[in-house]
């Protein structure tokens, strides 16, 4: 917490920029330098109420606006930001710490889902059936539900809040945003940059603060609905609180995401994927590689392409030309990486490349890759979400074995394969139990118009973000059987 006295004015509010009164003030620090980019007064329950009070005064009036009338704004949005990419990607990258090109790259597939969106009066149809019985016809509507909310993480301060936003305001609901309170900044952004598409006031707010402001959400009769993701324990948290409260809750939660290193694979290239997938965003990706099963051959063969590339790689500040991998969120962080990396070594695994040190410069929370090998199964480094930069190697004795390390494991974010084989590809989709899955890819992130899946601890719910699933979400259906028969028609 800070002890700073001012603080920019972070929650939009019903068209108004407000600053919280709270005395509660958080200081944004950038990952890489340890500089206050700003300060914070952190949302108390009265800054939210007021969100939710503006939302529900907008929605009546957003959801009367037709459709083809809602998505001109997200036209002008989609505009806006491939406009100011550059200096939104900065300020993901000062805040968050990940590089230039991978704070580009996230915008991008927020874009993209600003453009999925843009489809709604496609998307939101429902559907109909004539003559159900003799004069009797039969339609489904989808409506919107009211003022809906998203609470997002600090890892992709750009695309997570466009992963909800543009589906949710897009099909007539009204919306409140939560983001975190680490990286509100670029958030900010995104909200002046909708501002200047004249969206009517309170259509978007934007709320900054803890887990008090969560509650608010969580517990206030208009939310209607909660858009979560973050780590498990909140997302449990969270989707139990929102059920209890009534609201219809999607919750996005951590990961332990395997890949299996085939001894048909290619290895140089799989190295090289591997590599990006586990160490790029410094490892704070939901999708990052944690561990890699190597299968036969592969156990040999693959660490050492691994060790080339991962000893390689450059670390720094993301905002440097030729950085590949910038530091961790926080310092507290660094402490909690290096701590899970030192009893994963008490627990007996063998150190191949420590990274606990040497990276970057002193005042940022840097790591260098680590590489671990004979992680053993009751190892904590195993089973628990490390959300850094480190991979851990296991051997497995054949797919089914590696199948069956990664059914064991409570996550079910993403696993990949690596192989030539297409029957071994084809085993490997029918058969891992994961949300996503990857082929020869070591970032299966699903495209906008493909639901971004997830499975056990790592999602609570039945509806997943984006696409179809945003749309389903977003909207409740209402079925209509109507009669009109011809003797009550009046005569003119
Ligand atoms: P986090 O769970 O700490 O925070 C997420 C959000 O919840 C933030 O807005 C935060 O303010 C709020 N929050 C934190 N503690 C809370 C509490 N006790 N009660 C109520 N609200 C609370 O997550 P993070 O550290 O910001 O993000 C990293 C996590 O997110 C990782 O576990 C990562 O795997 C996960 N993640 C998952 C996906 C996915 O698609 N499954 C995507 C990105 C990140």
């Amino acid at each position: 917490m800070s002890t700073a006295t001012t603080s920019i004015a972070a929650n939009h509010i019903g068209g108004a920029w407000i600053r919280s009164l709270s005395a509660e003030y958080f200081d944004i620090k950038n990952p890489a330098t340890s500089e206050t980019l700003a300060s914070i007064a952190l949302a108390e329950p009265s800054d939210v109420a007021a969100a939710v009070d503006a939302a529900s005064a907008a929605f009546p009036a957003w959801r009367r606006t037709p459709p083809q009338e809602r998505i001109q704004y997200l036209f002008k949005f989609k505009r806006l930001l491939e406009e100011h990419s550059t200096e939104i990607a900065r300020i993901t990258t000062e805040e968050n710490g990940k590089t230039l090109a991978e704070s580009l790259g996230e915008l991008q597939r927020g874009i993209e889902n600003v453009e999925v969106a843009c489809g709604i009066p496609t998307l939101m149809q429902g559907y109909n059936l004539e003559d159900i019985a003799a004069g009797i016809d039969e339609m489904m509507i989808r409506q919107p539900l009211g003022v809906v909310a998203a609470i997002t993480p600090f890892n992709f301060p750009a695309m997570i809040p466009l992963w909800f936003l543009p589906y949710a305001i897009a099909c007539g609901n009204t919306f409140v945003l939560k983001p975190s309170e680490r990286v509100p900044l670029t958030a900010r952004r995104l909200v002046e940059l909708l501002e200047q598409t004249g969206l009517p006031k309170g259509v978007v707010n934007l709320v900054v603060g803890g887990k008090s402001a969560v509650d608010t959400l969580l517990h206030h009769p208009d939310v209607k609905a909660i858009s979560f993701v973050g780590s498990t324990p909140v997302a449990k948290y969270i989707y139990a609180e929102g059920a209890a409260h009534g609201k219809r809750v999607q919750c996005q939660g951590g990961a332990k995401n395997f890949v299996v290193v085939m001894p048909d694979a290619d290895l140089e290239m799989t190295a090289k994927i591997v590599s990006d997938s586990a160490f790029g965003c410094a490892g704070q990706r939901c999708l990052a590689v944690a561990g890699a099963l190597t299968v036969g051959e592969a156990s040999r063969e693959f660490p050492r392409a691994l060790l080339e590339l991962a000893a390689k790689i450059r670390v720094g500040n993301g905002l440097d030309d030729g950085v590949q991998m910038g530091p961790v969120i926080t310092p507290d962080s660094k402490a909690r990486i290096s701590g899970l990396i030192e009893r994963g070594l008490e627990q007996g695994a063998e150190m191949l490349l420590d990274g606990r040190t040497g990276g970057g410069d002193a005042q940022g929370n840097f790591l260098r890759p680590t590489v671990l090998a004979g992680v053993s199964e009751s190892n904590d480094l195993n089973g628990t979400e490390i959300f850094g930069p480190v991979l851990s190697l296991r051997e497995a004795a054949d797919l089914d074995d590696a199948i069956q390390m990664i059914a064991r494991n409570p996550y079910g974010n993403s696993s990949a394969i690596f192989t030539s084989s297409g029957n071994s590809a084809r085993k490997f989709r029918y058969e891992s139990p994961t949300g996503n899955i990857g082929v020869n890819i070591g970032v299966a992130a699903p495209m906008a118009y493909f639901p971004f899946s997830g499975w056990k601890d790592s999602f609570l719910g039945v509806l997943h973000g984006q696409g179809r699933d945003g749309v389903a979400f977003y909207t409740d259906q209402k079925v209509v059987v109507e009669r009109w028969p011809k003797e009550w028609t009046r005569k003119f």
